[in-house]
């Protein structure tokens, strides 16, 4: 793995990762994000439950350091082509429940109370969907950026999922963990390694457990190796009964950018090239395999399938 590539990609984007001060940026003010209604959607995975609970949104000027090789006039004109407002982008995060008998996983964490105000409604649609912090057993983390780590601890320092067991991708908490990165890491990334160390390294050493990706965790919910937006970011696929479902994290930011145009790189991917072709190879098998997929910033309801576009492929949301 090329580390001062990662370190030096990682710079523009890693400030804007839910630490703080973007929240207060001095940019055109384009209203609120669009929030869903209703934050909870389920789906049937054979005998597995799988429910998207949204945790909020935030709304994004769109500016040129957005897509870090396409011109601004392309970019917009690809989302006039669909419809969508060419000023902002809503990014959404949306982490998942994975329902197997009494075993329930939560996949990814959203902000608990650290992120923006309009963050912070994944407890509000837990208990919309029938469940409570204390009955996470596992909670599944696919990277170490905040937006999907900051909801295992509250501001005050408490863990928000008190009995869960939290799994990390072991190359992921590699990286991020190691002193020696951490101490020579540039100015503008010092802040994503403290949040990991305040996040994750705080937890009880028996609360963690780290996997290799391409690991079964349990029979039936397998982990993959999805490196390049961060240096060890992994997908999780629940199979059942024959039908299938792959939580992609950040395998792309927004669909309607970076599913249709799968060789832009967006500003937060830590190694672009790796980012493009993982993206790639993952699009294309979920797409032929037609497996239902999860994005943690796809709109809500975040769940559906990918199908070829052009020469990408197009995300459409379940029913
Ligand atoms: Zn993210």
């Amino acid at each position: 793995m090329d580390r001062r590539r990662f370190l030096a990609a990682g710079i523009a984007g890693t400030s804007l990762l839910g630490l703080g001060s973007v929240w207060s940026q001095a940019s055109p003010n384009y209203g609120l994000p669009q929030l869903p209604a209703n934050g909870v959607r389920r789906v049937k995975v054979g005998a597995v439950e799988v429910i998207a609970l949204n945790d909020g949104a935030v709304r994004r000027p769109l500016g040129d350091e957005f897509v870090r090789n396409a011109p601004l006039e392309q970019v917009k004109a690809l989302l006039a082509s669909q419809g969508l407002p060419t000023d902002y982008v809503d990014v959404p995060y949306t982490p998942f429940l994975i329902v197997s008998g009494n075993t329930r996983f939560l996949v990814d964490t959203g902000f608990a109370d650290n992120g923006p105000p309009t963050t912070g409604r994944l407890r509000a649609n837990l208990a919309a969907a029938g469940f409570q912090p204390q009955d996470i057993q596992h909670v599944l983390v696919s990277h170490y950026h905040g937006d999907h780590i900051n909801g295992l601890r509250g501001k005050d320092g408490s863990l928000v999922f008190p009995n869960a067991k939290v799994h990390v991708p072991a190359p992921e908490h590699a990286f991020w963990m190691d002193e020696i990165r951490a101490s020579e890491a540039p100015a503008a990334m010092r802040g994503a390694f403290e949040n990991v160390r305040r996040v994750i390294g705080g937890l009880p050493k028996e609360q963690v457990a780290t996997f290799e990706p391409g690991q079964e965790l349990v029979p039936g919910l397998i982990t993959a190796p999805a490196y390049g937006h961060t240096p060890g970011m992994s997908t999780f696929t629940v199979r059942s009964q024959g039908e299938s479902f792959t939580y992609l994290a950040d395998l792309t930011n927004i669909p309607s950018l970076f599913a249709r145009s799968p060789d832009w790189a967006v500003v937060f991917d830590m190694n672009p090239e790796m980012a493009r072709l993982t993206r790639r190879r993952v699009f294309e098998q979920v797409a032929r395999e037609r497996s239902l997929v999860g994005g943690f910033h796809f709109p809500f309801p975040a769940i559906g399938r990918m199908e070829p576009s052009g020469g990408g492929w197009q995300f459409r949301p379940v029913a």
